[in-house]
Parts: structure tokens; C-alpha cells; sequence
């Protein structure tokens, strides 16, 4: 290990103790009377409904409106009784969160910073390439998990979102796509561990594929995770397709740059995957960022391959993003290639991940809800790897 403090002995307590124990979140944002309809599923409204003496079918008019026509506004919604529409403004409410910062990256990545009150904040990524546009949501404020090398684990977790607020980034963008552009897929890749939230982040994958919903393809919704092994199944069960942020080749390196392989080692998260793999007839995909020194060399290469060995898989090398205060750095492009093509001779799929929106701060393991800590725009040097 090369990068400074990469000493186990100087590994954090606090990362113990939040992967380990658990820590308190901070307050959500105002209370309000209303329901907010971004975080209801089709029974939920159903329910509502009912309790305050109406038909249920309003609900199927209601979410029609709201998600095939975006109509939010109850005076359109021309096959409600006018009385109906008149108390639904007291009932229900259509907020998203607000979108306070829109930058757009010299190579069409666009970033989206949202308010989710209590001067939090929250980004969301829209990641163009030839034949997609991926958009990376987020899920909690800051991040529990305490991954080393992540700008996102360093700043601790500060409050779980709920699922309107998950649905909300989505429709925000949804809104102000160009005419003829749709987002073809959807991961959660953006700030925080979707596992350590997994109400909301399941509620939001069902509401954006159900046929009331969005109609999202469940298989074009990935869940990527750093390893929170008994919630995998959830995964599973939701249709979604898995991807596992490795990112060593064995337990001593993964236990020190990420503290959760302390709870759940590389053994049982390849059980995990395999299990998911076989359930869902699917691959898994691992990401795993190069570290230079740390997990980059060929020595390294030949472990990964004995670790994911009979895991129907795909790996997708990511290099390295810097942030303030990172400690390690980007490895040279020779070893990413030395070490892909390590992994290549085996018949393994790899890819190297395309660094995108470097320039505005967007890339994998740069989102932040301390916004200020960062400029907002920086000149990059692009090389072979984006
Ligand atoms: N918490 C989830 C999802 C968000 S992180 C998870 O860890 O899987 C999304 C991806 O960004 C992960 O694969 C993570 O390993 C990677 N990542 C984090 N910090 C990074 C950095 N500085 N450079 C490159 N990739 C990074
Ligand atoms: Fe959290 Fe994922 Fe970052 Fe780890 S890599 S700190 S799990 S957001």
C-alpha cells in the first residue's frame, strides 16, 4: 500500500462503529398534513381513498393523470368531479424535491443538485452514451459506509431518503428531458448505500416500473451495493438487476478500504451473488475502482479472478476519481489495461468503466451534500480513459 495513511492501524473508530453499530440519522424535513404522491404505490392511495369515504378507482384516474400525462394540476383533471378536485389540494401534494443547481459537463453529462430541506442536499447524474441515457439516483444523504476512497462515505450519514424524494429526483429529470429523449436506465449509483434504505428504494423501483407507474423496465433498474449481504434477496425479489461494488481482491485489503467486509466477508458475499445469480437467472456485475498500489497490480488480478470464480459475472473496472481530501490516487492507464487483460484471459467479461462528468464533479464517488466543499466546475486532462 502506497497512498499516505493507509495504515489499518490508523483506521478510523468511527468507521467501526457506524458499519458496525449503526448511527442516529438527522431530522427529516418539515412535516406537512398532505400526502406527498410521489411516495404512493397504487394501494396506498387506494387506501386513503377509502378511509375518507370515496371510490377506490379515483386512485387509477389519479395516477393516470399524474404519470401518462404528468398533470399535477387537479383543476385539468377533467374526469374528476369538480367537488372531488376541489378538496384534493388539502390532501395531497405533488412537491419534488427542489432543484437548486443544474451543470452540464463538457461531455453532456448533466448534474443535479436537489434541496431535501434542512440545508441537505442531494445529486443525481444523467449520463449520456451512444445508445443510452443512464440516470444515477441517490438514496441517503451522505453514506454510512465509510468506503475509504468514496467523497460520499466521508461524510457519514446524515438522513435516509424517503421514497418520494427517490421518485421525485427521477421525475425532475423526466421533466425536463429534451422532446424525443427518454432515460433509458436507471441506477442507484449515485450518493449513498441503497441496501441501508431499502424500504424507500424498493418502493421507488416499483413505482417507477409498475404499469400505474412509470413502466419502467424492472431490467433496466440496477441496484449496485457495497455489500450489505442480507439484504441482497430484496434485490432479488425486486426484479432489479444486481451490481457489487468489490473493489479488492481479498478480505485484508477490502477490510480496510471498506469496513463493511468486516461484517460480511468476501465468502459471504460471493454466496450472496451466486444465490442471486441462479434466482434471478441473471449476472451480476462487480465494479471495482483501481486504486493505484492498493488493488491494481497483477498479483491482485489473479486473486479477483480466483474470488469471482464460478459467479456468472461481469467486472467493470472504474479508475479512480479524485476528491478533496482523497488519499489515494488513479492508477497509471498501463496497469488498467495490464490488469483488464489479467482478467480478459480467464473469458470473463470486463469492462473499463468511461470516466464521465469529471469536469462538474459528477463522476462515481464524487457526489457530495457538502456542496461548497468542492468548485463547482474544474479544467480536467482527459486521457484514455476518459
Ligand atoms: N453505495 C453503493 C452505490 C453508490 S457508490 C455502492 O457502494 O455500491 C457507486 C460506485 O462508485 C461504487 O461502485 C463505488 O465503489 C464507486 N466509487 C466510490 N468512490 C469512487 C471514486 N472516488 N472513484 C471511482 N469510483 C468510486
Ligand atoms: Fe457508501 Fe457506496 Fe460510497 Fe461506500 S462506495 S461510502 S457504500 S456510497
Amino acid at each position: 500500500m502506497r497512498s499516505k495513511d493507509l495504515n489499518p492501524q490508523n483506521f478510523t473508530e468511527f468507521a467501526d462503529e457506524v458499519v458496525l453499530k449503526g448511527r442516529e440519522e438527522e431530522p427529516r424535513k418539515e412535516d406537512t398534513q398532505k400526502v406527498n404522491f410521489y411516495g404512493l404505490e397504487l394501494d396506498d392511495l387506494k387506501d386513503l381513498l377509502k378511509k375518507l369515504g370515496k371510490e377506490s378507482y379515483r386512485a387509477q384516474q389519479l395516477f393516470k393523470w399524474v404519470y401518462q400525462s404528468r398533470v399535477t394540476d387537479f383543476e385539468e383533471m377533467s374526469n374528476i368531479s369538480k367537488k372531488f378536485r376541489a378538496e384534493l389540494p388539502d390532501l395531497i401534494s405533488f412537491e419534488l424535491p427542489k432543484v437548486v443547481e443544474h451543470l452540464v459537463s463538457k461531455d453532456g453529462t448533466q448534474k443535479f443538485l436537489f434541496d431535501v430541506g434542512f440545508s441537505k442536499t442531494v445529486e443525481a447524474v444523467l449520463i449520456p452514451s451512444d445508445d443510452r441515457l443512464t440516470l444515477c439516483l441517490s438514496s441517503e444523504v451522505g453514506c454510512n459506509m465509510a468506503c475509504k476512497f468514496c467523497f460520499t462515505g466521508k461524510q457519514k450519514l446524515k438522513r435516509r431518503l424517503t421514497a418520494d424524494e427517490i421518485v421525485g429526483q427521477f421525475m425532475q429529470v423526466h421533466d425536463r428531458l429534451k422532446e424525443g429523449q427518454r432515460i433509458s436506465n436507471i441506477v442507484f449509483m449515485g450518493m449513498g448505500e441503497p441496501l441501508d434504505n431499502p424500504e424507500a428504494v424498493f418502493k421507488t423501483i416499483k413505482v417507477l416500473h409498475s404499469t400505474w407507474g412509470m413502466n419502467f423496465s424492472r431490467r433496466k433498474v440496477t441496484v449496485s451495493t457495497s455489500g450489505l449481504v442480507p439484504q441482497i434477496p430484496l434485490i432479488t425479489e425486486s426484479g432489479a438487476r444486481l451490481a457489487v461494488s468489490l473493489n479488492a481482491p481479498n478480505d485484508e485489503i477490502r477490510n480496510f478500504i471498506m469496513p463493511i467486509n468486516k461484517k460480511y466477508n468476501i465468502k459471504k458475499l460471493m454466496d450472496a451473488c451466486r444465490e442471486h445469480t441462479s434466482k434471478a437467472r441473471d449476472r451480476v456485475t462487480f465494479e471495482y475502482v483501481l486504486l493505484k498500489g492498493v488493488n491494481d497490480s497483477i498479483e491482485h488480478a489473479r486473486q479477483l479472478r480466483k474470488i469471482i470464480r464460478g459467479v456468472p459475472c461481469k467486472l467493470n473496472l472504474i479508475p479512480f476519481n479524485e476528491h478533496p481530501g482523497a488519499d489515494f490516487h488513479r492508477s497509471d492507464s498501463k496497469d488498467v489495461f495490464r490488469f483488464q487483460k489479467e482478467i480478459l484471459n480467464t473469458g470473463t467479461h470486463v469492462t473499463i468503466r468511461r470516466t464521465m462528468g469529471r469536469d462538474i464533479f459528477a463522476a462515481c464517488g464524487q457526489l457530495t451534500s457538502h456542496y461548497n466543499e468542492h468548485p463547482k466546475k474544474q479544467e480536467v486532462q482527459t486521457g484514455i480513459l476518459g
